[in-house]
């Protein structure tokens, strides 16, 4: 058999499953056509084949241009767009794309939380580069596709909560871009860096702790002990801004309390309301006036929970937008179900 002919065989194969492997595909040519093929020739002959269907790096550049072009004629009022330098010997290159799809966009606008989280990668390959994302976040915590790259025309900022890693270039777009957003760093990587120096499971359970307080004498109070336990992890973290990384000084009212870029650890809705009915039995409410109740809980700690204004002083109710467990309390003194 000639390998012109072995070529045109393994190219109508490869189409239709393209992600094949050698040994698979040769499985399929000797059950079907009862060809006996060497691994060495099948290997070689599957290299070709990819490269014939899937063109160069080159030729795949040349064709960006015209995929933005059928990207925007199939998905009218999207966003998309290639930028491209000429350099020194006066050939085109391609710089950069951005691509954000309407039927996304709508989506996002339509269902989606004011929260904007953004990651970047580097990536692999023979021209390497940066990958970056966004993501919003739907009703129900889960992350929403939304563009690569940034370009967001948002009229009213101040509602909006952009969530980045540390990376210079990304921090500067969003105070350039947004700049009375609320702008918070993935927690995840304020961690990743402070084990640099300070390494330890005792330092990391009081980092989380900072980060998780939602009010500021609980802030204040986990800050202390971090200090006690070491004074340098201390004087890291107090150098960082807290209201990029501190629940405790988020903007309430975001419906959203996330620290981190990466939302697997997060629960959803159903189950923090679970968490609330749990915690609630441990607190007692008592009625104190004009809707709102006074919480005691172990520890001697005592909130105030405002049934009209929907807010509890530790700031869960408001930066969620689901009741506490002192909220729950309340409701359960009321006879209701927290929902
Ligand atoms: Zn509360």
């Amino acid at each position: 058999m000639t390998s012109r002919l072995a070529n045109k065989l393994f190219l109508d194969k490869v189409r239709k499953t393209p992600s094949m492997n050698v040994h698979e595909l040769l499985t399929k040519v000797t059950e079907e056509l009862k060809l006996d093929f060497s691994l060495k020739k099948g290997y070689r002959t599957l290299q070709k084949v990819r490269a014939a269907i899937e063109g160069s790096h080159e030729k795949q550049y040349e064709l960006l241009e015209d995929f933005c072009g059928e990207l925007r004629k199939a998905n009218p009022g999207s966003t998309v767009f290639v930028e491209t330098e000429v350099d020194d010997e006066g050939i085109s290159r391609f710089k950069r794309l951005y691509m954000c799809l309407e039927p996304l966009k709508r989506g996002y606008l339509a269902g989606c939380r004011c929260w904007i989280g953004m990651d970047g990668c580097f990536l692999k390959g023979p021209y390497g580069g940066q990958l970056l994302t966004t993501v919003g976040m739907d009703a129900d915590n889960k992350m929403y596709p939304l563009a690569i790259a940034v370009d967001l025309r948002i009229s009213n900022s101040k509602n909006w909560c952009i969530m980045t890693d540390k990376q210079k270039g990304l921090v500067q777009a969003v105070r350039d871009k947004l700049p009375e957003a609320e702008h918070r760093c993935c927690a995840q990587h304020l961690y990743s860096n402070f084990k640099l120096n300070h390494r330890g499971l005792a330092l990391k359970d009081r980092l989380w702790r900072c980060a998780r307080a939602s009010y500021m004498n609980q802030f204040i109070r986990e800050m202390e002990l971090l200090r006690q336990q070491s004074e340098l992890a201390h004087q890291w973290l107090a150098d960082k801004d807290p209201k990029t990384w501190s629940r405790s000084h988020f903007r309430a009212g975001m419906d959203c309390d996330i620290l981190v870029n990466n939302m697997s650890p997060l629960s959803e809705n159903f189950e923090i309301l679970e968490k609330a009915k749990r915690d609630q039995s441990t607190c007692i409410a008592s009625y104190a006036g004009t809707n709102r109740y006074r919480v005691s809980c172990p520890f001697g700690e005592q909130f105030v929970v405002d049934m009209a204004g929907k807010t509890c002083n530790c700031r869960k109710w408001q930066l969620r937008g689901i009741p506490c467990g002192h909220a729950a309390a309340c409701i359960n003194r009321r006879h209701e179900q927290p929902e």
